[in-house]
């Protein structure tokens, strides 16, 4: 399983950095949040692979983020 996070559309809530911060967090350049460790598959496209375990509570964050520019696949 992966996040995807599509950066371009971020609108800098800080939601996701809320729920973690091992994951995400805030570009003072643009005011963006960054996956941390995430790869760039396309511009502005972001993704990361996750363990099992780690699915659940990514789910909940990509639930939770206001534009919907996050998903776990
Ligand atoms: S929850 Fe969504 S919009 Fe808010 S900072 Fe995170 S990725 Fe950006």
């Amino acid at each position: 399983m992966k996040i995807i996070h599509y950066r371009d559309k971020c609108i800098g809530c800080n939601s996701c950095v809320e729920h973690s911060s091992k994951d995400w967090k805030l570009n003072p350049i643009d005011g963006k949040v960054d996956l941390i460790d995430g790869k760039k598959t396309r511009e502005g496209i972001f993704a990361k692979e996750i363990r099992d375990d780690e699915v659940g509570g990514n789910k909940q964050v990509a639930k939770d983020c206001p534009v919907n520019i996050i998903k776990v696949v």
